[in-house]
């Protein structure tokens, strides 16, 4: 039995593992369960060398059958991870949460989900914007805007802008570098509620899906809220303002499987390469920022290799909380994309 442990103290990131039900393909196929959640530890019995894989994360959540007492749903998932994000930004951190895995292993039924299943970003927003109605009164005003892109082949484009709208601002979007709060997407939509747009951005996103071959699972989308909390002070019986603002990343990543699968020729080469890179820079930033968190010594964080972690790049590390949830099919078929997920998650830690 090959043993893996780690170390939950210092680490600068929490690490999460959700297993899906079956899907109907893979009941058909009369496939294996393969993958099993034991406490903190995730377990994979391979279906072909019969060897047995533990890993230890922060989370091993459970959600292959809704009968069983360990079975984590929704409500679960956020309580446990992106709750404690909403705390943070409240206190002035900036927080990323990011969902990895394979086309099809649950990303955005766990970050989006659907209706009575509704996933993080509806429960966040949720609980955000009701926090901020009770809030009316005192003496802290907040004030929240949200945006919502994807980024494909490098570039990025608003989702919520729609089709209808002049080409003009239908263009993908320029980075710009502010010199105090760092890089951010130039003329990007910034939208003071949240509901009813985030239908919208989930829209777009599926309709530029449906004409490219599912697009959705090649790009990765980036959810935002920015918040800013200011508090008025009496100074020698002058007002000042005092503000602080925090941002909210909660991201769909594209499916890992391209992370290393071969790939044709063309566009979808580059393709391959553009999401390879941005998942694989990506990585390398989080285990850096954990290193740093662990060896206290100053490392270097390569947050300029891709577009994504150089938007993000005053959210990771230092002052801010980042968490990652990667999602696995718990079937035999899916072994081997399993393990190479469940590895990338290890290196986050
Ligand atoms: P991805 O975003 O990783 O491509 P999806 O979130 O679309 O994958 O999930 C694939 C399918 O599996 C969807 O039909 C989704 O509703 C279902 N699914 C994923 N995770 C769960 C879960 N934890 N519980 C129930 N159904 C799930």
């Amino acid at each position: 039995k090959q043993q893996h442990s780690f170390k939950m103290e210092n680490s600068a990131v929490t690490v999460a593992v959700r297993v899906r039900p079956f899907s109907a393909r893979e009941k058909a196929e009369k496939s294996l369960q393969v993958i099993f959640m034991n406490g903190q530890e995730t377990v994979v019995q391979h279906p072909d060398s019969k060897q047995s894989y533990s890993f230890a994360y922060d989370f091993s959540f459970c959600s292959v059958d809704a009968d069983d007492p360990t079975f984590a749903c929704q409500q679960t998932v956020y309580e446990t991870l992106a709750k404690p994000l909403l705390l943070r930004a409240f206190e002035g951190f900036n927080t990323c949460l990011f969902a990895y895995g394979q086309t099809g292993s649950g990303k955005s039924y766990t970050m989006m989900g659907f209706e009575e299943e509704a996933g993080v970003i509806p429960r966040f927003c949720q609980e955000l914007f009701s926090k901020l109605a009770s809030m009316k009164n005192e003496e802290v005003k907040c004030h929240v805007e949200m945006s919502y892109f994807e980024v494909y082949n490098e570039k990025i484009h608003d989702l919520l802008v729609t089709r209808e709208e002049p080409n003009q601002r239908r263009m993908p979007l320029r980075v710009r570098e502010h010199p105090v709060h760092g890089p951010y997407v130039a003329e990007l939509s910034n939208i003071p509620e949240w509901y009813g747009w985030l239908e919208l951005g989930n829209k777009q996103r599926a309709t530029a899906a449906t004409g490219m071959n599912d697009k959705s699972s090649r790009s990765h989308s980036v959810f935002t809220l920015v918040m800013t909390q200011t508090k008025t002070e009496l100074v020698e019986g002058e007002e000042h303002d005092h503000s602080i603002t925090s941002r909210i990343n909660l991201i769909d990543l594209a499916g890992s499987e391209r992370c290393h699968s071969a790939q044709t020729t063309g566009d979808r080469l580059r393709e391959g390469a553009s999401i390879n890179k941005s998942l694989l820079t990506l990585g390398k930033v989080i285990s850096a920022l954990s290193e740093q968190a662990l060896t206290k010594k100053k490392v270097f964080i390569p947050y300029r290799d891709s577009v994504l972690t150089w938007l993000l790049k005053e959210s990771l590390g230092g002052n801010s909380k980042t968490a990652m949830i990667a999602t696995l099919s718990p079937a035999g078929t899916n072994v081997e994309e399993s393990l190479s997920t469940l590895r990338y998650a290890q290196q986050a830690r």
